[in-house]
């Protein structure tokens, strides 16, 4: 396909603004360019087709199944963008005064209030913008909660490898060294190596609860109670919350600390780059060292003078935070254990029907997601977790499929991690393990042809790290 630039033909365009009615006014002089900026000419069809045509290249989930793991790329009501789209959303300005910001308060005020219920906490901040800067933020608050105390020694920030990415990660960025801790043979931390770690050198813990291999850790009570008696704090990454929303609580269970991703739970669409929200939940001992908005979306801010500082302009990505409560409105409390429900019942479902051919890498019944190793696979058929999620894409039982989460989480070996969500159907579930199932037998009698996968998408197998360290991203050209 031809960029906008290529397609770009000097003469033609559109002008679809009426006459200017008013004095043009000069620019200052040193601001206006020194020479007119290259901006493509086409007529509006062509504009019009040139998107058509960009949009219909992309895979969302209203195109069809998309069980990537640990993304949660569920179906989010339209109702809710629509309600996020209103003129007395969109049309405000963080600085405009109080009173006539009212509705977008209460907004926010019942957002809070659900979350802090959802989520055992005593506070909850909506200024970070993605789950990650959610854990740098949350960090921050337990550095300051230390420091606060005149305990400078807490440095460290234990991260099991079960851990998202992300975690260790953000630990490193609020300044703290890592120290990770491998998980047992049922895929959880392993009680001894978390107490031969955890001392007056501690900071806290970092737990990605469900894990990345989809599982629950059952020991969870003693876990936070190991690392309070040695005086650090505990953080719970809920980027997933759809596995327990509504069913158990991180305060209840001893975290002091726990981001949300709002634009994967909470009814905001994501991929492509935002906007998101991780919104941050805290107790009360660390609700003094939260970030300030410095505008009226936060009161009393004369009263923390503890605050870590700002982490992102004023409150935050406000419009997510409509979204989230327009669903938690319309699920109502006696609802919101559905999404859980549902998360677990269709990812065991999966994993069942899979099970005899592609059995998961762990044993017992999954969370919202399960992990698959091909590496009995690869190395009796020569077939990667690369080749199958390609051949995936060829699948004519299930089309317009995603292919799952590949070589992530990193502890197992060719690793396909599914998530289907709550929102998928029965019959779409039997469609996508049909498909699992036709790749596998696939595998197993014509390897060759897996290895040439995908042949019906739009691209088949870009040099991702060539992609990922020499991106193009400007038109060089004409
Ligand atoms: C997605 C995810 C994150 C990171 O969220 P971003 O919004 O991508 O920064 C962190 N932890 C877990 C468990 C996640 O699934």
């Amino acid at each position: 396909m031809k960029l906008i630039f290529e397609k770009s033909r000097e003469g033609l365009g559109c002008t679809i603004l009426p006459p200017c009615d008013v004095p043009a006014a000069p620019l200052p002089e040193g601001m206006a360019r020194k020479k007119p900026a290259r901006l493509p000419s086409l007529d509006e069809n062509q504009i019009s087709r040139h998107y058509s045509a960009l949009a219909k290249r992309v895979f969302g989930v209203n195109d069809g199944f998309y069980p990537l793991g640990s993304c949660t790329m569920k179906y989010n009501p339209k109702m809710n963008e629509e309600l996020a789209g209103l003129p007395g959303f969109t049309d405000i300005h963080p600085l405009q005064p109080e009173h006539t910001v009212q509705g977008c308060l209460k907004v926010l005020d019942l957002a809070a209030g659900y979350l802090r219920e959802i989520t055992g906490m005593d506070a909850v901040n909506f200024q970070p913008a993605a789950g990650a800067h959610g854990e740098l933020t949350g960090l921050l608050l337990i550095k300051a909660g230390h420091e606060s105390r005149g305990d400078a020694a807490r440095t460290k920030i234990i991260v099991p490898d079960s851990a998202h990415g992300t975690n260790p990660a953000s630990a490193v960025m609020a300044g703290f060294s890592v120290v990770n801790i491998p998980s047992g043979p049922d895929g959880c931390i392993d009680l001894a190596a978390l107490k031969a770690v955890t001392g007056p050198d501690t900071a806290g813990l970092m737990l990605t609860n469900p894990n990345t291999l989809g599982l629950f850790d059952p020991n969870i009570l003693e876990i936070t109670r190991i690392i309070h008696e040695a005086g650090g704090l505990n953080y719970y990454d809920g980027a997933n919350l759809n596995a327990i929303a509504g069913i158990v609580r991180p305060g209840d269970m001893g975290f002091d600390v726990v981001h949300l991703n709002l634009h994967k739970t909470f009814s905001t669409p994501h991929g492509g780059g935002g906007p998101g929200s991780g919104a941050v939940g805290c107790k009360e001992a660390l609700a003094p060292f939260l970030p300030l908005a410095g505008n009226v979306m936060e009161r009393g801010a004369e009263e923390r003078p503890q605050c870590i500082g700002r982490v992102r302009a004023f409150g935050g990505n406000f419009l997510v935070v409509v979204r989230a409560a327009a669903y938690l409105l319309t699920l109502g409390k006696e609802n919101i254990p559905e999404i859980a429900r549902n998360a677990v019942l269709n990812a065991n479902y999966m994993m069942e029907r899979l099970r005899a051919k592609l059995p998961p890498a762990y044993p017992g019944p999954c969370m919202h997601e399960f992990v698959l190793s091909l590496e009995k696979l690869k190395a009796d058929y020569g077939v990667s977790a690369l080749d199958f999620a390609k051949a995936l894409q060829d699948q004519r039982s299930c089309p317009g499929i995603h292919p799952p989460t590949i070589y992530f989480p990193l502890i197992v070996h060719e690793a396909l991690m599914v998530e289907p969500t709550e929102t998928e159907s029965r019959e779409t579930i039997d469609d996508a393990a049909d498909a699992f199932l036709a790749v596998y037998d696939q595998a197993l009698t014509d390897s060759e042809s897996l290895r040439a996968a995908p042949r019906t998408a739009v691209i088949g197998r870009p040099d991702e790290v060539k992609a990922a360290r020499q991106p193009v991203v400007r038109f060089h050209g004409a």
